[in-house]
């Protein structure tokens, strides 16, 4: 996997999300196959934080098994930062366990959405990956 494919619709649903969590961190399961996105699970932040955020571990099993159940993959991972660029933070990189799937960060700015990156975190290093927002 080279980039990321998020459709228009989809892409509103994420940034919704973000402005709706504000002031703190807005987190997701982006799911799919390969580099094309086709679901946007938006997830409870259990530890609600404008500088972090934690996935309700029972919500996140539930919804690992719903998508076996529809044959999809967790393509992303996604978050807010409400108050800070879309870059992972010294805590996003320790917290990526999950080599396979992309980082996907919303930066906001007073309530504005700044930008969406995507980002591949492996054994610490942080690459940016081409991000495509589809009609
Ligand atoms: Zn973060």
């Amino acid at each position: 996997m080279t980039e990321l494919i998020i459709p228009k619709d989809l892409f509103e649903t994420i940034l919704d999300h973000c402005r709706t969590a504000r002031p703190n961190e807005a987190c997701g399961i982006l799911a799919g196959r390969g580099e094309q996105v086709s679901r946007v699970y938006a997830m409870t932040n259990i530890e609600p934080s404008p500088v972090s955020y934690f996935m309700d571990p029972g919500e996140q099993l539930r919804v690992q098994k719903e998508m076996r159940e529809r044959g999809e993959e967790m393509v992303a991972i996604y978050h807010s930062h409400p108050q800070s660029p879309a870059y992972p933070s010294v805590k996003d990189v320790t917290l990526a366990f999950y080599e396979d799937s992309f980082y996907v960060i919303v930066s906001l700015s007073e309530g504005i959405v700044n930008g969406m990156k995507a980002f591949s975190i492996v054994e610490g290093t942080v690459s940016e990956i081409p991000l495509t927002i589809a009609d």
